[in-house]
């Protein structure tokens, strides 16, 4: 098996709320004790309602959030507290993708020199060779003829063709790991699957390694090997992609499922919709399983006892009492 590119151990983000002088502090467990592994050129698509975290655990991993504890380690080393110029390496070696492509880019910049910046910033190429770079990045996300686009600015570039821009300026550098926050999720219906595959197209092509963030289970099964379901800043299942969506085994991820629109009422019928109710507070979440005043299989234990992480099949996990051995 090929040595994981990228290998996260109980990572944790918390986030400090203070409220003025006379209040004590808040905790909020943004992302609470999370594992798992990722190999070269595999995808994986975290999937979670929204304010279960996926955002947070994408942005920590790029040390773009300071861990609160845990360990990151990428190609071996250890990234977790990396500082100065061995920090600026591994931000080299990694890109992000956000949801809101005009937010994202600065307004006062044609395109070209939003492309150019990641290439000064590390100091790569004289100014013909970023040029020449830049109308690469142009040609390989179909932004062609590159002169159409390279000296316009984002409000001239329709949602998807900023997005390619940004997809763009994540791969300049030739990052080995990339992280896309539902990229597609502000896009129209019409070009959110142009998009996704021509991410998925690249991520094959150069190898790369790459964290598919979305709250749509639909758009997974075209993208990644792999899905990871995210609940209240657990990662409460990991499975192949194509294993998941057959056999889901979280009651939270049956749920996710049994919601999907499927033109086949039988697939629908398989398993219990979630109860209505959100997700809970990440300030002060339920003991026990996070998931338990939702969870129509509830059990005493449940309600007290942080769940297990059991590996129902081999690379199958699933964070939930039902399949603990009593
Ligand atoms: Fe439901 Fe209990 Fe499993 Fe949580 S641990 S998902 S409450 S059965």
């Amino acid at each position: 098996m090929e040595e994981g590119v990228l290998r996260v151990e109980n990572l944790s983000k918390w986030f400090t709320i203070r409220r003025g002088l006379l209040a004590p502090p808040l905790t909020l467990r943004a992302v609470d004790n999370v594992s798992f592994e990722l190999r070269r050129g595999e995808a994986v698509s975290l999937v979670g309602e929204s304010g279960s975290g996926k955002t947070t655990l994408g942005k920590t991993v790029l040390r773009l959030y300071e861990p609160t504890s845990g360990r990151i380690l990428f190609k071996g080393r250890d990234v977790t507290n990396l500082k100065g110029k061995e920090l600026l390496w591994y931000k080299r070696e990694t890109g992000l993708v956000q949801q809101d492509p005009y937010g994202a880019m600065p307004s006062f910049m044609t395109i070209s020199r939003i492309l150019e910046e990641p290439l000064i910033i590390h100091k790569i190429g004289t100014a013909e060779e970023r040029k020449e770079a830049v109308f690469k990045a142009l040609e390989d996300v179909r932004l062609t003829p590159v002169e159409d686009f390279a000296f316009k600015y984002p409000h001239m570039l329709s949602g998807g063709q900023l997005q390619r821009v940004a997809i763009a300026r994540a791969l300049i550098l030739g990052p080995s790991f990339v992280v896309a926050d539902e990229p597609v999720s502000m896009l129209d219906a019409s070009v959110r699957i142009e998009i996704l595959t021509l991410m998925r197209e690249l991520q094959e092509k150069r190898g790369i390694s790459f964290i598919y963030i979305t709250h749509d289970l639909s758009t997974t099964r075209y993208f990644s090997e792999w899905i990871f379901i995210m609940y209240a800043g657990h990662l409460v299942e990991k499975a192949p992609t194509k294993e998941l969506i057959r056999e889901p085994q979280h009651p939270y991820t049956q749920a996710l499922l049994a919601a999907i629109p499927d033109p086949d009422p039988e697939n629908r019928k398989r398993y219990r919709e979630v109860p209505p109710g959100e997700p809970p507070s990440l300030i002060n979440p339920p003991p026990g399983c996070r998931f338990h005043p939702r969870c129509p299989y509830v059990m005493d234990v449940c309600r007290s006892e942080e769940p297990p992480v059991v590996e129902v099949k081999p690379g199958h996990y699933v964070k939930c009492w039902l399949y603990a051995k009593k």
